[in-house]
């Protein structure tokens, strides 16, 4: 035996991992959670409802009451909902059972970046488009991605994170009429959207069987401790996840809060209706900065310094202990950096923060 360290996968070590830097502060607008509690009354029933779980056996492994509760919202068929822990696990799911080697994923740059991280995790090709002015998805560079790669998979993300724009219905609907595979639309942030793909779906409007719709309970759900996510699609994707997923894999604690946290959509609707006025509020603020911001349909902004370098800025901010997103070095983000729209107080923070970095540029 020797002392040597055993060699990685030899894929692997081109790859980062994607992780943001977490540095202790009192300000957190780095990573889109929501800034708000989930509702007491949803904590009181967790509470009840975990002194009648046997934690002394498996939890359910196909999570039926949760499906059946989520697809009741969505007015699908419980056969038609995955549930994992977060939507990053769905997204792992989905490339275990439709990616690896000699298949190739397509995405539209910039996007989020777990996209193609977890393709290249699980051995698949990834074939990058780039995104047009004002970051829209351009549909000439679609089609030819489409017919040069025949992607097993095409990944939409709607609203767009890091830059914000929801898709428009027709963008999804080209896509959809010309991708070979699967078209992935990862709705993390879909409740701030003005639409959803959701109404594409097989079993409600017109029926879309390759169209499969992410989504987490992370952002507008206030619940990222929980680690929830799902996808709506049609059943033989569904039972695909179920057929590479781990066995007991989603835990009865997070089963339960899941399915609990539905009793509250009225809580979630107005806390997502309270960071759009937010969202609103700090788009105006921006506008009045040395920054150029671009237009947001979710609960971040994507902005760039025009006058600094993103770093100094990013810097200043921590200073005043304000965390943002730095995406200066993602590819087509240059000096830009994002900022997730926080509670008012934490956004008066945050604004205060960046003018006085901005205008320390002058000094
Ligand atoms: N999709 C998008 C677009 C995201 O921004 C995120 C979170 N950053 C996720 C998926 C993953 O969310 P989770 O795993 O917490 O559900």
């Amino acid at each position: 035996m020797t002392g040597d360290p055993v060699p990685l996968r030899p894929d692997l070590t081109v790859l980062s991992g994607y992780h943001s830097r977490q540095v202790e502060v009192e300000v957190r607008l780095n990573t889109n959670e929501s800034p708000f509690p989930p509702p007491s009354e949803w904590l009181d029933e967790l509470r009840d409802e975990l002194g009648r779980i046997d934690f002394n056996r498996y939890p359910d492994r196909s999570a039926t009451e949760l499906r059946a509760a989520l697809a009741e919202f969505h007015g699908v068929e419980p056969t038609q909902v995955f549930c994992a822990n977060g939507s990053n696990e769905v997204l792992q799911c989905l490339l275990l059972a439709y990616g690896g080697p000699g298949r190739v994923v397509a995405v539209f740059e910039p996007t989020y970046a777990l996209h193609s991280h977890i393709a290249a995790l699980t051995g698949t090709g990834v074939v990058r488009g780039w995104r047009g002015a004002d970051h829209r998805v351009d549909l000439d560079v679609v089609d030819r991605i489409l017919e040069e790669s025949q992607p097993v998979v095409t990944f939409l993300c709607s609203p767009n994170n890091p830059t914000g724009r929801a898709e428009p219905p027709e963008v999804v609907a080209h896509v959809l009429e010309r991708a070979p595979g699967l078209v992935v639309v990862d709705e993390a942030y879909g409740q701030f959207s003005p639409w959803s793909a959701l109404d594409l779906v097989t079993g409600r409007a017109s029926g879309a069987p390759r169209l499969v719709v992410v989504r987490t309970f992370s952002k507008t759900w206030s619940m990222a401790a929980c680690r929830l996510g799902y996808l709506v699609a049609d059943p033989a994707v569904v039972a695909a996840c179920d057929a590479v997923v781990l066995p007991y894999h989603l835990d009865a604690m997070t089963q339960a809060a899941g399915r609990l946290a539905l009793r509250y959509v009225d809580a979630m609707e107005a806390r997502v209706a309270l960071i759009t006025e937010e969202r609103g509020r700090l788009a105006a603020a921006l506008g009045e900065l040395a920054v150029e911001a671009w237009p947001s349909d979710a609960n971040f902004i994507l902005f760039r310094p025009t006058g600094r370098m993103a770093t100094d800025v990013w810097q200043d901010l921590v200073d005043a202990s304000v965390l943002v997103r730095d995406c200066s070095t993602w590819p087509g983000l240059d000096n830009c950096l994002r900022v997730t729209v926080g509670t008012p107080q934490e956004n008066d923070r945050f604004v205060a923060a960046l003018r006085s970095s901005l205008e320390s540029a002058g000094r």
